[in-house]
């Protein structure tokens, strides 16, 4: 274990700085938010990394549920989800980059050699494991915390004909390439779905039971629900410790175990049926660089993002998601009654 110092260089990568020794678990007064236990906690200070505004947020692990959350979520949150900048709702930019995804996105569905070697060396997680669950393309999906609705735009291009994306984000109602979007919460959609999807967008919502019975309730029979979430159950977490990227203070609110995501959706009528891991070497490239003192807009993103992307890193993240040790999860949950 090595001491660290914010902001140090030397800080080398596969260094163990989260915290330890004798003040590394205690108990607090303060329940679990999840599991309701009073047992051992640790807090984890993180800092704002995304636009490295270095503000400080204390997060809480529960060591009985492995959950970490947010102890005390800012009362002015949206100035951490900046409109002209926030990447959720930019669209894609470059012609080259979007044909050359496009025949990624088509290997999904069988239909693109070249795409079948693109999506080996650039996969893309959110519409495999959509397309995986989807029953045809005449699946009503419902994409919850959509962003600018690209995955769902992908998912159109691939022929894919009833598609729904909510946002918070978003302003009023549109029908955008193929796409209806609606600006709100999950409440404000009608009709029944045979797949809810939230990617990457549970740990940023305050009501977790809430916003899953939400999905529950807008399920068609035999319906699923798709989670994919960063989990605090990982190696990157356990190296990179407060620096570990997804903690992404504040914005995420909720970093779920496999335990603490099945206390939720059960809480909520909801079973889950299947784990899995899509972490990338994201995972390390963006902790190093946070852990630098670097924020991920800062000019030497790149450069970190390069070093890191190799196969050595995407085969290490592989094998970690095959552990169970990838940062990201993809949990299929179903009622509990069907
Ligand atoms: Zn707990």
């Amino acid at each position: 274990m090595s001491a660290f110092i914010p902001g140090s260089k030397d800080l080398k990568p596969f260094e163990i700085h989260t915290p330890s020794g004798p003040h590394a678990s205690r108990s607090t007064s303060e329940a679990c938010r999840i599991c309701g236990s009073n047992g051992a906690s640790r807090t984890v200070e993180a800092r704002e990394h995304m636009y490295g505004t270095s503000e400080s947020f204390r997060y809480v692990q529960c060591l009985g549920c492995g959950v970490l959350y947010l102890a005390s979520p800012p009362a002015d949150m949206a100035r951490f989800y900046p409109a002209d900048s926030y990447y959720s709702v930019r669209g894609m930019r470059g012609a080259l980059r979007r044909w050359a995804m496009e025949a990624r996105d088509k290997s999904y569905v069988g239909e693109s050699l070249l795409g079948r070697l693109l999506a080996k060396r650039f996969p893309n997680s959110a519409i495999a494991s959509t397309v995986a669950l989807a029953k045809g393309r005449k699946s009503r999906i419902l994409d919850v915390g959509c962003g600018s609705g690209d995955l769902l735009k992908s998912m159109a291009r691939l022929g894919y004909v009833n598609l729904v994306g909510v946002d918070p984000l978003l302003q009023g109602s549109t029908l955008s390439d193929g796409v209806q979007l609606h600006g709100g919460e999950i409440a404000d959609v009608p009709g029944q779905f045979d797949l809810v999807c939230f990617h990457h967008s549970l740990e940023h919502i305050a009501d977790q039971v809430g916003v899953l019975q939400q999905a529950a309730s807008k399920l068609a029979p035999d319906g699923s629900v798709l989670v994919r979430v960063p989990t605090s159950e990982c190696l990157a977490f356990t190296l990179f410790g407060e620096h570990w990227f997804q903690i992404d203070a504040p914005r995420h609110l909720y970093l779920h175990s496999q335990k603490s995501l099945e206390i939720v959706a059960n809480a909520a009528g909801l079973e889950a049926v299947s784990f899995s891991r899509d972490s990338q070497p994201m995972q390390f490239w963006a902790s190093q660089l946070y852990a630098d003192g670097h924020s991920l807009v800062s000019p030497q993103a790149k450069a970190y993002a390069a070093r890191y992307s190799t196969r050595f890193y995407r085969r290490l993240s592989a094998w970690l998601n095959e552990q169970g040790q990838g940062d990201q999860m993809v949990v299929r949950l179903r009622p509990l009654w069907a």
